[in-house]
């Protein structure tokens, strides 16, 4: 280990920031290759299955927002690393919602109307300064079985969400289901993101965020719109199959 200008640099935060710069330069050619400004796409570091060291590298290398899919682990993460932006991106049980509205300042998963009553519940309960940044996900095959509303109920899952004073409606979430060509899923997720866009939109809440995009496919999904990639891998590694 090595003191540099105050800072502990090890042979970890050395691999993490080169993986990190290659993540940060698909992210820009992505967007120029679509005409976008790469400001216009937020990364969300997924670092589930890592340390809260890992977090803290991140951090410390410039990285602002945090993705995890576990209450637990999120719980002990968000207590260990204070200072970052933390995203609930996995399946949430309404019994962890109050803990999830004690961290998080967004949660990308919400898809239905009972897991909207009990964020909205637990917002309250927490005594959060703000308001719960909430998106809907988006079940692209209409497969109940994982995560993600159905399609038709997606605007009724957001309209539940625009309609409570202590949660936010930013926009939509998916994963591209197993199978499919990206480029679809994130066309079709489009669509629906757009309908919700100009529905729900309000002053003081845009509805206008894409989550979509991870480490496999985050080109198509900025292709096709993407504003929060959520990347864990490429940045991390690859973790072990439990992860
Ligand atoms: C794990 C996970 C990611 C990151 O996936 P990688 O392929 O490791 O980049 C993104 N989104 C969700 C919902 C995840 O669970």
């Amino acid at each position: 280990m090595t003191i540099s200008q105050g800072v502990f640099v090890d042979a970890r935060t050395s691999q993490i920031a080169a993986n990190l710069a290659s993540v940060r330069e698909r992210i820009t050619a992505a967007c120029h290759a679509a005409g976008r400004d790469p400001e216009s796409v937020t990364l969300v570091a997924v670092t589930k299955t890592y340390p809260a060291d890992d977090v803290a590298r991140l951090a410390e290398l410039g990285v602002t927002d945090v993705g995890e899919n576990r209450d637990q682990e999120a719980a002990a993460k968000a207590a260990a690393v204070p200072g970052v932006r933390w995203h609930f991106v996995g399946r949430l049980q309404r019994n962890k919602a109050r803990s999830v509205a004690g961290y998080a300042d967004t949660v990308h998963s919400v898809d239905s109307l009972r897991l909207v009553d009990a964020l909205a519940d637990a917002v309250v309960k927490a005594e959060r300064g703000a308001a719960l940044g909430a998106l809907v996900q988006v079940s692209l095959d209409d497969d109940e079985h994982r995560g993600g509303a159905l399609t038709g109920q997606v605007e009724k899952v957001a309209e539940a969400i625009a309609a409570s004073p202590v949660l936010a409606l930013r926009g939509v979430m998916a994963v591209a289901p197993l199978g499919w060509e990206p480029d679809e899923a994130f066309a079709r997720l489009a669509a629906i993101a757009a309908r919700i866009q100009q529905r729900f939109s309000a002053p003081d809440a845009a509805a206008d965020w894409i989550s979509a995009g991870m480490s496999d496919d985050l080109e198509s999904a900025i292709q096709h719109g993407s504003t929060h990639v959520r990347v864990g891998s490429a940045l991390l590694g690859k973790r072990t199959p439990l992860g």
